[in-house]
Order: structure tokens, then sequence, then C-alpha cells
């Protein structure tokens, strides 16, 4: 796993020299307050708002940062935890809350990419907006204690609006950081917060940006998912989880069928090398997007679809009498290539028939399908009959099955 502590993930924006202080920022009011705090005793702040697929800007990052400096006059930086996060989240070690978040390594994995830069910076200290029991969890004295420790932050860790009901900080004993000033606010209401801050002028102010897609219960499983078998998602296959109806073929794969054309337009920008997107020939409809999970051969086999190996002139996706795999049972693969097409053509078919489902062409017994994969592409005629397991997918064409025909280019 990424050890995030000893380096520091990718930054957009230009930290300012020498801060002070590092504050990890949500960008709600909480942590605009804990980073004035600082700022109101003199010292310079450097904001970081963290990003994962599953909290971001929405790519409105940019605009996030200019805003943040404008309207509060906190500078600020966006840093991208996506890939330790992705591979944190197949196993944390902290366990997991209600859903699929894992809540205590999340923080652990700021505080300690926080750290990081705190060194690589020459900062002396990280704030966050952390309110004691504001969360039933995560925000417990027990829990914020733990955080510290296995963090490596105590002692350098300080939350400026709960302090005075936590023990006092490197930072307060040496006289950097003045105790006085701070606050003891706690529990879930807001009250207190929202007079600090009409009494300091923050009139406006956002709501956290976005939440947390962990916490959503639908978007948890379909997460969940995807981490089938202890394999680690890529990034745009959560990406992929926000455009669209969801269907799981696990651990062969999923498709995404788009329910609208904004879904379609979603999920043409995500067009990857690991993407197959299919769409009708000559009508409106759907886009899907088919992802192919795992090892090609390993999933295959696992369906029953495939067995590796084989003797040569084996056509893919047949037996060597060449009829469809479905009528036949187990196909034989003669390369990695030949068993993506293979391990993947159930796929295709399901994600043929889901998008003749949801289109004009619903009641017709045949269609003609297009589908690109990076530079790839190719076209195929569906119909009702298509079996199961037919290697609809490109590749090799399956010149003996009167259900499909294909061309690729
Ligand atoms: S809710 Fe999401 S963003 Fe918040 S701590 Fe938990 S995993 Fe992290």
């Amino acid at each position: 796993m990424t050890d995030i502590s000893r380096s520091i993930p990718p930054i957009f924006g230009t930290p300012i020299a020498r801060p002070d202080i590092i504050a990890l920022f949500s960008s709600g009011l909480d942590s605009i307050l804990a980073a004035q705090a600082i700022q109101r005793q003199g010292l310079s702040v450097q904001a970081v708002h963290f990003i994962t697929p599953f909290f971001d800007g929405g790519g409105r990052e940019a605009h996030l940062c200019a805003h943040i400096r404008k309207q509060y006059g906190i500078p600020m930086v966006i840093a991208d935890l996506t890939t330790p996060f992705l591979e944190m989240l197949a196993d944390p070690p902290h366990g997991r809350g209600r859903h699929f978040n894992p809540c205590v390594d999340c923080k652990l994995m700021m505080l300690a990419a926080a750290r990081a830069m705190a060194a690589a910076w020459g900062a002396r200290g990280i704030v966050t907006g952390e309110v004691l029991g504001q969360r039933p969890f995560s925000q417990r004295r027990d829990t914020m204690r733990i955080i510290e420790r296995d963090s490596g932050t105590e002692g350098f860790l300080l939350r400026p609006l709960s302090a005075l009901l936590l023990p006092e900080t490197e930072m307060e004993k040496s006289g950097f950081i003045n105790r006085e000033q701070l606050f003891g606010f706690s529990g879930r209401g807001r009250k207190a917060q929202m007079e600090l801050a009409e009494q300091w002028g923050v009139t406006e102010y956002p709501t956290p940006a976005g939440g947390c897609l962990l916490t959503d219960p639908a978007f948890a499983d379909r997460v969940r998912e995807l981490y089938t078998g202890g394999r680690v998602p890529a990034a745009v296959e959560i990406e992929l989880l926000k455009c669209g109806r969801f269907h799981s073929f696990m651990p062969a794969g999923f498709v995404i069928i788009g329910r609208n054309r904004s879904d379609n337009q979603r999920l043409e920008a995500l067009a990857d090398d690991r993407v197959r997107q299919l769409r009708l020939a000559d009508l409106p409809g759907p886009l899907a997007a088919i992802v192919l999970t795992g090892t090609p051969a390993a999933a295959a086999a696992e369906q029953g679809d495939v067995k590796p190996g084989g003797a040569p002139g084996t056509g893919a996706g047949t037996e060597p009498t060449g009829k469809p795999a479905a009528e036949t049972g187990p196909v034989t693969a003669h390369s990695p290539e030949a068993a993506v097409e293979i391990t993947i053509a159930p796929l295709v078919t399901a994600a043929a028939r889901l998008v003749m489902a949801h289109s004009r062409a619903k009641d017709r017994p045949t269609a003609d399908l297009i589908w690109r994969q990076g530079k790839r592409h190719g076209s195929f005629t569906w119909t009702a009959a298509t079996p199961q397991g037919v290697p609809t997918g490109g590749g090799d064409s399956n010149p003996d099955s009167s259900a499909t025909r294909q061309s690729t280019t």
C-alpha cells in the first residue's frame, strides 16, 4: 500500500512559502473558523482540501481555491488522495462505518499527508475544524486520541474550536499559539459556530463540498461490488458508477447504462482503454459502458466460460466444432487477447440486451450496435436469439454463429 506519510500527494495550486500551520480544510464553516482562528493570531495558514473520487469538488477545484482565498482570505491548495485511498479501501485497518466508509483510516490518511506537507513546507503544526462530539464516532474523545496517536501527530495537531476541552498541545505550551484565544465548542449543535461566524463577519459560507459518497447506502453497495475478491478498482470505475444504472456481473465485470442524455455524455467523456462503450447504431438510446475486471483468464475461468491454453487453430469463442460457446460448454482461449474477448463477450451480450431494453428498439428482434474501446471500434448485429457466451465483443468474429455478425476496426 502507498505510504502517504513519506510523499506528498499530487497538489493542485501553489502553496504559500513556509506556512506556520497546515489546515485540513473541508471548506465548510468549521474549517473556515478553525483556519481563521489561527490567522487571527498573526500566523500564516496553508489550507489543504483533500479529494478522492468519493468526495471531490465536482471538477470545480480551481474555482473553489480562488473563491476561498477571495472570500475568506485563506490560501488553499487541493491534494488528490485517489490512489492511496482506493488501495486502503480494500482493507481499512480500522474497519468501516455503517456503510463502506473507512472514516478512521480516511482521517489518518489525511493527517499523514498533512504531516508530510508540514515537514516539506516547514510548518510547525496542523489544525482541523473538528468539534468534539459533533460526529458519533470519529469525533468522540477516545477516537480523536487514537487518530492523533496513530497518525503520529500527537502534540502537533490542534483543534482550535474544541481546544479548551482537549489536552494542551506543544504549540500551545510553547506559546506559539495562544490557548486563551481558542474555543471550547462541543456537540452537534451549530449555534456557537454561527455566532462566532457572525462576530467575525463570516456571513456566507458554503456547505461542505458534495458530502462523502461512501456514506450513501446505494452507492456504497456498488463500490463494495467493485472490490469483489479483494481487487482494487481504478478511479475511472468509481466515476462510471456516478453516471447511470449499475449492473454487476462480478467477478467478470460490470455494465453501466446511461439513464438520460446527460448520463450518456458523462459516460462518453470517460472513454478509457479499460472501458468498452456500446450504443445502438441507428437509433437514439442509452450508452452502455462495459468494464472487464480482474485478470481476464481468472474471471473467465470463474464463470466457466474459458479454460486457458488449448490447441492452436481453435476459433476464439467457439469449440473446435465452431458452435457457439453456450451450446457446447467451455471455450478455449489461445492468447490473453483472446481471453479478454471471450471473457467480455457475456458482458457485451448483456449490455446489448440492456441497451435494447431501454430504447425504442426494445420490441425489435434484432438491432445493429457499435462499440468503441480506446482506439479500437467495431459493430455487430444483436438478435433476441443471441445466446449467452457468444463472443460479440470484438476481435475475432464468430462466423459460425447465426445469431451474431460482427466487424471490427
Ligand atoms: S465520511 Fe467519507 S470523507 Fe468523511 S471521514 Fe468518512 S470516509 Fe472520510
